[in-house]
């Protein structure tokens, strides 16, 4: 073989290897399409009376080894009601959720039918936020079943995930979602707690249609199919195949910039912003590195929308919130698009194990702004560290002890103790990591975690065997120093990585 053809052989072959990533990177999205459970929501929005109307399909595939008579949703609209016992915020955000006073919303259902015959539901759970539908006959595992509802949902004058403010109407965690099942067939009836998103979901494929005052502008899930106006409503058509949740986030003061990158077209829905083209600039850029270091980004949109928002922003598949007033907004961006891949593409239990995706899209967020040259790591580090000493200084010395576990959401009583023990001790313990092993090991880790958990809830025990695996030595000891509440920060050196 001579050098020429050498040289054409080698070059075939890399396009070939090419060809092979790229497709095995998203076949995994297609693949996993037809056995998922499929939402069919058909909403209409009044706007003067601020009220949802829906109809949903759902179809889901008993896809456990259990037997199911009854199939339960979450109603975290639910939450907002005047009664509920669960708060939805905190002391420290009543004043930025209620800035508009005391308002509160629910779900009502018409009916609820399964394979077309009204049922006698039930809306039980601990905080009457949980739909329960008794199924005529067993479902089998493999068997399906389709149940359909009609709801009304009213929504709060607040400034929350499910709302309406002077600029937007927010529309998270708003219809009923199933809940996860554990290993012996029960239903996981959690309720809606009130530190971190109280939220975990299975992948699952949505068919949208809206309706709405036709002035509005949407951001949402999904990518949009078509768009038809009658009489100053329009209805729009979504699609989102393998997505974890589905939001929307709408607006008549919407602009949008968009820049279409690497096939993926970005969007930045704003109404208060006096350069929005830094945040669609960083929205794209993360998405691109998280994309060349993780895993492409398998979807075909990404959207990143303002709100009238308490806290700082929220995830949700292919669309990122971003409050309008936060003072990180290029922060906020940023940790909400590296969510797209921990929390949508690979979740974890995000109330037993918080730290599990934030404290490492915490970490990823100050990574990226290292590498892009706004602050170096060495120094946002530094001053995590600094921060969490002195709120562990100050709270045990005024309290005589104070927790440092990483735990569950609902086993914190304070907001700060929350964000302490979730985000900033969580960076700090994947950073520990990140100086151990140096960002090729450490992405190496990432992918594996990635490949090993996708499209599925991952475990910490699989989340630590990815690293240990990338490290080159069982670190899960390391992990559980951190996680079982040690308040010194060893880190993560001592002994060199075997290769
Ligand atoms: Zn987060």
């Amino acid at each position: 073989m001579n050098r020429f053809k050498k040289a054409i052989t080698l070059t075939l072959v890399l396009v070939f290897l090419t060809m092979v990533v790229a497709g095995c990177n998203l076949n995994y999205i297609d693949k996993a399409s037809p056995s998922l459970t499929c939402y069919t929501l058909k909403l209409s929005y009044d706007n003067e009376n601020h009220v949802l109307s829906g109809v949903q399909r759902v179809q889901f595939t008993n896809g456990t080894t259990n037997t199911l008579d009854s199939l339960h949703f979450h109603l975290y609209a639910n939450a907002y009601r005047q009664d509920a016992s669960h708060l939805i915020v905190s002391p420290n955000y009543v004043q930025s959720c209620y800035c508009y006073g005391q308002s509160f919303g629910e779900i009502a259902f018409d009916w609820v039918k399964v394979e077309d015959t009204a049922v006698a539901f039930e809306i039980g759970g601990t905080d009457c936020d949980v739909l329960i539908v008794p199924l005529s006959k067993t479902l089998y595992p493999d068997e399906s079943v389709t149940v359909e509802m009609v709801y009304e949902i009213s929504l709060p004058h607040i400034k929350h995930r499910l709302g309406f403010g002077e600029n937007t109407v927010s529309l998270g965690n708003f219809f009923p979602i199933l809940c996860m099942i554990d290993q012996t067939g029960s239903w996981q009836d959690t309720p809606y707690y009130v530190y971190g998103d109280p939220f975990v979901s299975q992948m699952a494929n949505f068919d949208v249609s809206l309706s709405c005052d036709s002035d509005f502008i949407v951001a949402s899930t999904g990518t949009l199919l078509t768009t038809s106006t009658e009489k100053d409503v329009t209805t729009y058509t979504i699609e989102a195949k393998v997505v974890r949740d589905f939001a929307i986030v709408m607006s008549k003061n919407f602009k949008v910039l968009t820049q279409t990158e690497d096939g993926v077209q970005v969007k930045y829905y704003y109404f208060d912003d006096d350069d929005p083209a830094t945040a669609l600039a960083f929205a794209v850029n993360s998405l691109k590195y998280f994309g060349d270091n993780i895993a492409k980004y398998p979807y075909d949109t990404y959207s990143v929308a303002q709100a009238d928002f308490c806290f700082g922003g929220m995830e949700y598949p292919m669309l990122s919130v971003i409050s309008a007033e936060t003072t990180a907004k290029i922060e906020t961006v940023i940790h909400e698009t590296a969510h797209q891949w921990f929390y949508n593409l690979v979740a974890s239990d995000q109330i037993e194990h918080p730290w599990q995706d934030e404290g490492l899209v915490e970490f990823l967020t100050q990574l990226y702004l290292d590498q892009c040259g706004e602050v170096p790591l060495k120094e946002s580090m530094r001053k995590y560290l600094k921060n969490y000493t002195t709120y562990v200084n100050v709270l045990t010395d005024y309290l005589g002890k104070l927790d440092t576990t990483m735990r569950a959401s609902y086993k914190f009583d304070t907001e700060q103790g929350y964000v302490y023990m979730t985000y900033v001790k969580g960076a700090l313990m994947f950073n520990s990591i990140y100086d151990a092993c140096g960002k090729d090991k450490f992405f190496n880790a990432l992918r594996r975690y990635f490949d090993d958990c996708k499209l599925t809830v991952a475990t910490p025990e699989q989340m630590q065997a990815s690293f240990s695996s990338g490290y080159g030595a069982d670190i899960a000891g390391f992990f559980d120093s951190y996680i079982n509440g040690e308040n010194q920060l060893v880190p993560l050196k001592g002994k060199e990585p075997s290769s």
